[in-house]
């Protein structure tokens, strides 16, 4: 599960870990309201208005401006909120902003200069151990300094037995090249942001920029927090975060349905029982010159309902032209799914105008086959693997 930048700084500050202060605004009187508040509060005369939408890069977009002035800060959010805002991690239509954070502007000048790093804590799967990855090149992508600086990027790997150790966060504020109170600062940011990604049980805590500033206090400016959804049935209290208008509508529905479903470029609709079959059945596709429009694993129990269900939310993609379904009966018998695809293509009635080309293999099969041969419809069977890849590419030119 992703979360909004102010939520994962809601988290960030509960574990003790400093942040640029702000509160969530729904419309451009909510704005106003913030910022006086955090005039009282922090005795900030410059606001920040920051886009909330899942997605990096806002600041490229035009999702993040420096108010001087409530005026400004009245004029920017009403400018911010309801915009379809395009960055270099959006698709080409951009994610439409329902909300922005006001922030404190804490880039204030001061006795010293302003710093901006990169940090970031995540798994390490080939190692096993979770891992800060952090940079003095902060505010910028960084994908780009990997690929052109990639000198300028540290790693720490953490035992998740031990946890971070104060000599490892040491060794970060010192390759940050920082001295005095910001090194101490950096150490206890460090140590409170690991116990953050930690104990939240996150798969991903991403601070780009950690600012330093120009009186030498260190705070997280943006977040970019990922839950792993496998542990959130331990934070109830996270599960209210999730904001479906962030997500893809079809995954959505499908996840409500119980499907393992994610929605992927192609043209060739898939649909397969267990998640390995329907990796093999994708590289099929890609093998014999197709693209798969989506992941599918409709689970054990492929009954004409489910196999409907997952008719109906393969066809709400407009790319897809042909769907191959290919199923294991193992458990499940093979002429019990071919049943249940003749019934649930029946009771679609005319919905389905693409050619579908289904494979069964397994218990029963050959009796499958025979089923989906008479039954009069616009489906193809077949039994081997290639068979299916090439009788989808037939189709489709
Ligand atoms: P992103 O573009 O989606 O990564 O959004 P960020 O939260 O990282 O903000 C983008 C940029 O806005 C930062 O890199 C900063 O340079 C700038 N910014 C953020 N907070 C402030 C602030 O308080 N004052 C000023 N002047 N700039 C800020
Ligand atoms: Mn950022």
């Amino acid at each position: 599960m992703n979360l909004h930048e102010y939520q994962g700084k809601d988290i960030l500050s509960s574990f003790g870990v400093r942040i640029q202060r702000g509160i969530v605004a729904q419309n451009a009187q909510e704005a106003v309201a913030a910022a006086k508040q955090l005039t009282d509060e922090t005795g900030t005369s410059w606001h920040i208005i920051k886009a909330q939408v899942h997605a990096g890069g806002r600041g490229k977009g035009g999702g993040v401006k420096l108010a001087k002035s409530l005026q400004e800060v009245e004029t920017i959010a009403s400018q911010i909120i309801g915009m379809q805002l395009i960055t270099p991690q959006t698709s080409a239509e951009g994610k439409k902003v329902h909300q922005v954070l006001v922030a404190e502007d804490v880039y204030y000048p001061g006795e010293s200069e302003t710093d901006e790093f990169y940090m970031s804590v995540l798994l390490n799967r080939g190692t096993g151990h979770n891992m800060i990855m952090y940079s003095t090149e902060g505010g910028m992508d960084i994908e780009t300094v990997a690929e052109e600086t990639p000198h300028l990027i540290f790693k720490e790997e953490i035992d998740p037995a031990t946890g971070l150790l104060p000599f490892q966060a040491r060794r970060i504020a010192f390759n940050l090249g920082l001295s005095g109170m910001a090194f101490k600062e950096m150490v206890k940011f460090v140590m409170a942001l690991y116990k953050a990604y930690d104990k939240s049980d996150a798969s991903l805590f991403e601070i780009n920029p950690v600012l330093k500033t120009s009186d030498n206090k260190i705070m997280a400016v943006d977040a970019k927090v990922t839950i792993d959804d496998n542990a959130l049935y331990r934070h109830k209290d996270y599960i209210d975060l999730r904001d479906i208008r962030e997500e893809n509508p079809i995954e959505v529905e499908a996840k409500e349905a119980g499907l393992n479903y994610v929605d992927l470029d192609g043209n060739v609709g898939c649909m397969v029982n267990g998640a390995g079959l329907a990796m093999a059945t994708m590289d099929l596709i890609k093998q014999a010159g197709g693209e798969p429009a989506n992941f599918l694993d409709v689970g054990g129990t492929a009954d004409a309902e489910r196999v409907e269900i997952a008719f109906r939310i393969i066809l709400k993609d407009p790319n897809v032209k042909a769907i191959l379904i290919n199923i294991f009966g193992g458990i499940v018998r093979c002429d019990r799914v071919a049943q249940g695809i003749v019934d649930a293509y029946k009771n679609m009635g005319d919905a389905i105008k693409i050619p579908i080309i289904v494979r069964l293999q397994g218990t029963n099969a050959d009796i499958a086959k025979e089923l989906i041969d008479n039954s009069g419809l616009d489906v193809q069977s077949a039994v081997e693997f290639q068979e299916a890849a090439d009788k989808v590419q037939a189709v489709l030119n």
